[in-house]
Parts: C-alpha cells; sequence; structure tokens
C-alpha cells in the first residue's frame, strides 16, 4: 500500500504542481455502513465508495487496490488530501472537479478511456447543487 501511495503521489505532484507532505494519508477500509455513519450521519443514504477526511481516506472494504479502477478511486481521494494540505479554498464543487478530472488523466496516462459519467458525479461537480444545508 505504501508504494502505491508513494507511485500516485508522485504521479499527482507532477501533473498537479500541488506539494506532498512528508507524511502519507492513513488508508481505512471500511464497511459501506460505517461509511454512511461517519460520512452522512444524518443522512441521506448516497452509495459512496470513498471519502477523504483530514488525514484519513475512507475506502468502502470491497475496493480492490490491484485494479486501475482502484488505483482511480485513490487518485481521486489523494488529489482531496493534497488540496487540503495546500490549502485550497472554494466550493466543493471544484474539489470534486479537479479530483474526477484527475482520476480520468491517470485512466488516460495508462492507456484505458475513463468509465462513463455517474449521476453521484454530475450532481458533486454540479456548483449549483450540494448535499444540504451547509
Ligand atoms: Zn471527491
Amino acid at each position: 500500500m505504501r508504494d502505491l501511495l508513494i507511485g500516485l503521489l508522485a504521479w499527482l505532484t507532477a501533473e498537479t504542481g500541488y506539494v506532498a507532505p512528508g507524511t502519507l494519508p492513513e488508508i481505512r477500509l471500511l464497511s459501506q455502513s460505517q461509511i454512511q455513519a461517519i460520512a452522512l450521519p444524518h443522512g441521506p443514504w448516497i452509495p459512496l465508495t470513498a471519502f477523504y477526511d483530514d488525514d484519513v481516506i475512507h475506502i468502502d472494504l470491497r475496493w480492490d487496490p490491484a485494479t486501475m479502477k482502484g488505483h482511480a478511486l485513490l487518485v481521486h481521494e489523494l488529489t482531496h488530501w493534497l488540496q487540503h494540505k495546500n490549502g485550497k479554498r472554494g466550493p466543493m464543487c471544484e474539489w470534486e472537479q479537479e479530483a474526477y478530472a484527475m482520476a480520468d488523466r491517470w485512466y488516460r496516462a495508462n492507456g484505458e478511456e475513463p468509465p462513463s459519467i455517474a449521476i453521484e458525479r454530475i450532481l458533486q461537480t454540479t456548483c449549483h447543487w450540494s448535499l444540504g444545508p451547509t
């Protein structure tokens, strides 16, 4: 896991210009109900494959780190980690747009087309939509 994180962070920092801190985030594998309890304790129930919070990346334990899809998910969450560590400001939708764009770029850098756009992605990256009161 450590080698995977270091490799993806090296690629991400080269692509984005973000500076990697001298530490690595913790990866915590959780069941979907555990993820829901932490990320969306008051609902609504929205399936989340992963989310980032401070220095911890929470990922559904069904995640497969040996696949391109698994790597792309980690690229997305590591982008959020770098955004946070580099003091990025602005609305959540802009953070999401960049994180999805980096995951897409990761697919293409490895010779694959990114998967088609899911509705949750459209909602998260649309700046006129939010999960609830902010
Ligand atoms: Zn995200």
